[in-house]
């Protein structure tokens, strides 16, 4: 089987987990303020707090912006559910901006139709490795004066005219077992405003500055030091993983080209994508439908992932929620119909790649 993620960690992890261990200090400690300088000069901005996992870094980023009940968070209708659970938790309405085809992000256009005087936040979500076309969305944003929080959770290190994703408002990271960096269970929080990096770091410990100062009434949203140092040897490497993943993508992409029914990904203009997902579009005058795409591939080794079968607001539990807006989709409705991600990760073999390709032409009857 070619799974569509592996986790490998090495014999600097595993030291670094054991320093930490006869260290003494399991908590929130040095390991953890090492991966938040290393992470923020990774993604180029002045501040990056770590934190338990990726919801929390969106539910403490919303947090942090004071929203109030029936203040509008436009997000991203074909995302993770934790996208929409923090802004339900922060307590703020959600409501969407259909995404467009070509990369899968929220589409300006539409995003620009859902603003009202409502809109306190524009949450864009950078899907599978490639940033947002934050260039269009940056405006849309000022112009109706909301902040910005970005879903960076696949994104580590992605750029857009050579400027990183977490750098436009505040961003959000997630390090859980699949991700392109990972620590199991954690996420970070980047910006480049100290006063609102100062109110996080405090909102992270409790509302707590100094041992039994509350300044405000807080969480436990603390990371592990033994967590951080499974990231650290995962970042100096990351260069060279993220060229293996990019030289992946470009083999599939050339191994898959020209198939009929078959729509491969593509980094646009501008941006440099991490490669999270691989994600292919199997048309509906393809030769298989998606699922039997998927479930043969599965039956034939290939390792494959829907990412995402619908989109976030289609299930009964938001259906009727207070909290959730819901309007047609159809770009998003249509994707989520025809989606399947093939593995791309830094650990396949030449001949692995070779199998994923011959396997989908045979599938496709290309
Ligand atoms: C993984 C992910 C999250 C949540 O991160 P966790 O660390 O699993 O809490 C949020 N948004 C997106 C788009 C994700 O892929």
């Amino acid at each position: 089987m070619i799974p569509i993620s592996t986790v490998k960690l090495g014999r600097e992890a595993e030291e670094l987990v054991l320093q930490v261990i006869r260290s003494g200090t399991l908590a929130q400690g040095p390991m953890v303020k090492r991966l938040e300088d290393e992470f923020a000069a990774l993604v180029g901005a002045e501040h990056a707090i770590a934190v338990n996992n990726g919801t929390t870094s969106l539910v403490a980023s919303l947090q942090a912006l004071g929203l109030e009940p029936g203040d509008e968070v436009i997000t991203s209708p074909f995302t993770f559910v934790a996208t929409l659970n923090a802004i339900l938790e922060a307590g703020a309405t959600a409501r969407f901006a259909d995404i467009a085809a070509d990369d899968f992000c929220i589409d300006p256009a539409s995003l620009d139709a859902a603003t009202s005087e409502r809109t306190r936040v524009v949450m864009p979500v950078h899907l599978y490795g490639q940033c947002a076309d934050m260039r269009a969305i940056m405006p849309v944003a000022s112009r109706v004066g909301a902040a910005v929080v970005e879903d960076a959770a696949q994104a580590h290190g992605a750029t857009i005219d050579g400027r990183g994703a977490g750098t436009f408002g505040i961003g959000s990271f997630s390090f859980y077992a699949t991700k392109n960096l990972t620590t199991g269970e954690g996420g970070m929080i980047t910006t480049d405003d100290s006063a609102l990096a100062d109110r996080l770091r405090v909102l992270r410990n409790q509302g707590m500055r100094q041992r039994y100062q509350y300044e405000m009434a807080g969480h436990n949203y603390r990371m592990t030091d033994l967590q951080a140092a499974l990231a650290l040897p995962q970042l100096a490497e990351y260069p060279s993983a993220l060229a293996r993943r990019k030289a992946n993508a470009e083999t599939l992409n050339l191994g898959l080209a020209g198939i009929d029914g078959l729509v491969t990904p593509a980094e646009l203009p501008g941006r440099s994508h991490m490669w999270h997902q691989y994600t292919v579009l199997i048309d509906d005058h393809a030769p298989v439908t998606r699922d039997e795409f998927v479930s043969t591939l599965t039956e034939r080794g290939i390792g494959c992932g829907v990412y995402y079968p619908r989109p976030v607001y289609d299930y009964d539990c938001y259906r009727g929620h207070p909290g959730v807006v819901i309007e047609p989709m159809p770009v998003a409705e249509s994707v989520a119909r025809r989606c399947v991600s093939l593995p791309v990760h830094q650990h396949l073999s030449d001949a692995d790649l070779d199998q994923i390709v011959a396997t989908v032409r045979q599938v496709m009857k290309a």
